[in-house]
């Protein structure tokens, strides 16, 4: 066994009992009232003898009983694979298979999903009032082993088919950690979760709760207009969000802002657009750009309050126990100011992907991570993602880069989402297509004459096709890939 931590939920319970744990609805719990709860659930789990061996699949929502069943999982010490809801049964099944999960956790709501999923896989289904029921057998795990696996998260799929990614108990400490190194630690803080548990984003924030002694604030389903009004009441110091979601609050702000109280709007998941970044500026909402991903456990780089006006669009430098470095096709490190692969390294980056020999090889070199993704890095080391590698189009011997083109898209007041992919072409090798949603139907002339003023010929899309809605995957991403499809 490596290096050991006490168990950071029994520790919590036992520093801080008294501390507000979480908050849902209105109701809310103390980390002495949660670990109660907690504690009987896993005394409940306990009695179906699993053991550090065996991976248990969870499809919940964002509700209390979630939480109390992640936790009651780590104090039997098992592994937990966070399904994503929103996906297809058979796509679950395909989770469910190839993490080897033994039993599956679900609300009430999914029974019918559940259902589907017990059609095509032999597993054991149980909701939480049915492991209330159990037996109850007691345990005390008093440490947690940072080596250990303590989950198993799917990436979203954007690229390729999702790769389970597991996630030590260390990388989540260290993700703790690190982040608070970064965004400091204040008395008052509360974090609101509005982004899902079952991605990195909202698993990280309930991992900090604890290991911060902080309250987290969950809601079921992000509402733009109840999240303006807690981050308006004072009771909120920090929030996680991705751009579609700061959109949604922006439009139903009006001309008001947030309590002063609110000092971190954290954003990431993929390309803040440039105008949604001065918006909040100009409102005086501080935002904290954020790049991470599943592998890294949540944020790898994060850009800091001095640094975030005079390096707007930048995603900032690595959290305090992490590296980045960019490098070339033949991974040497280049330059400040070159472009090339962003790899990363520290102790919360992935110790691997669950059965992917290949990817593994190719995506661990010398202890740093590719990420797939493109940027570089400027004279002062503050980090600019540019695109994902897969994404990148190269016409005429020319990097064209798709987010480019759909920020200058965005800038236009009657667009409102905007994805660009690259098209073969006998001459060029592949040209850039542009898919635009709008409010109204606008004049692709204009649009045609709008991207000319602000690209390069070669940039400028070889066409501009309005759809209806752009082709996103079960975490709301754009699947550039599958823009083809639209084109008539
Ligand atoms: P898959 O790996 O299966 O293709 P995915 O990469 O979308 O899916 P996630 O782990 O959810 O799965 O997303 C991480 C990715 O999101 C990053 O690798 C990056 O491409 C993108 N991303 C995250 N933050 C930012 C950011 N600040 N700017 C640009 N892109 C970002
Ligand atoms: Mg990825």
């Amino acid at each position: 066994m490596g290096e050991t931590i006490p168990n950071w939920l029994l520790q919590r319970a036992y520093l801080t009992p008294n501390r507000t744990a979480l908050v849902f609805e209105n109701q809310s719990w103390s980390f002495y009232q949660m670990t109660e709860i907690v504690m009987d659930m896993a005394f409940s789990l306990h009695s179906l003898e699993l053991s550090q061996s065996n991976t248990v699949a969870v499809l919940m929502k964002n509700r209390p009983e979630t939480v109390w069943v992640i936790h009651a999982l780590q104090q039997i010490g098992v592994k937990t694979v966070f399904l994503n809801h929103r996906l297809t049964a058979s796509e679950l099944t395909f989770q469910i298979k190839d993490s080897g999960a033994e039993v599956i956790i679900y609300d009430g709501d999914f029974l019918q999903t559940v259902e589907k999923i017990l059609s095509l896989y032999k597993i054991q289904a149980f909701t939480v009032d049915e492991i209330n029921r159990f037996d109850k057998k007691e345990l005390t795990e008093t440490e947690f082993s940072l080596d250990r696996v303590c989950s198993i998260m799917y990436t979203s799929g954007t690229t390729g088919k999702p790769k389970g990614v597991m996630q030590t108990y260390g990388n989540h400490w260290w993700s703790a950690i690190g982040s608070s190194l970064n965004l400091g630690l204040q008395a008052n803080d509360a974090w609101l979760c509005a982004v899902p548990i079952f991605h990195i984003s909202g698993m990280s924030i309930l991992m900090r709760s604890v290991i911060y002694g902080i309250p987290v604030y969950l809601m079921e389903q992000f509402d733009e207009k109840k999240a303006n009004t807690l981050l308006q009441s004072g009771k909120i110091t920090i929030m996680s969000a991705v751009s579609a979601m700061m959109n949604r609050m922006l439009a139903v702000l009006e001309d008001k802002t947030y309590h002063a109280n609110f000092r971190c709007m954290l954003l990431g998941g993929g390309p803040a657009p440039r105008p949604l970044l001065e918006e909040c500026l100009n409102k005086g909402i501080p935002v904290f750009q954020t790049y991470g991903m599943t592998e890294t456990s949540s944020q790898i780089v994060t850009l800091s309050p001095e640094d975030s006006l005079k390096k707007i669009g930048s995603a900032g430098k690595p959290i305090f126990p992490s590296q980045i470095k960019v490098v070339s096709n033949s991974g040497q490190s280049l330059p400040n100011g070159e472009f090339g692969e962003i790899t990363v390294k520290g102790p919360n980056v992935t110790i691997g992907y669950l059965n992917r020999e290949k990817a593994n090889e190719e995506s661990f070199q010398d202890g740093w991570f590719s990420t797939g993704d493109l940027g570089h890095l400027d004279e002062e080391g503050f980090l600019y993602i540019l695109d994902r590698r897969s994404d990148l189009i190269i016409s005429g011997g020319e990097n064209i880069y798709p987010a480019e083109i759909e920020e200058v898209l965005l800038e236009h007041d009657g667009v409102v989402e905007a994805g660009v992919t690259g098209v073969d072409d006998p001459i060029w090798g592949q040209v850039p297509y542009a898919f635009i949603v709008s409010k109204q139907v606008l004049s692709v002339e204009e649009l045609f004459h709008f991207c000319h003023e602000r690209l390069a010929s070669y940039k400028v899309p070889k066409q501009i096709i309005q759809i209806n809605e752009l082709p996103r995957n079960g975490s709301n991403k754009l699947m550039r890939r599958n823009l083809i499809q639209y084109i008539d």
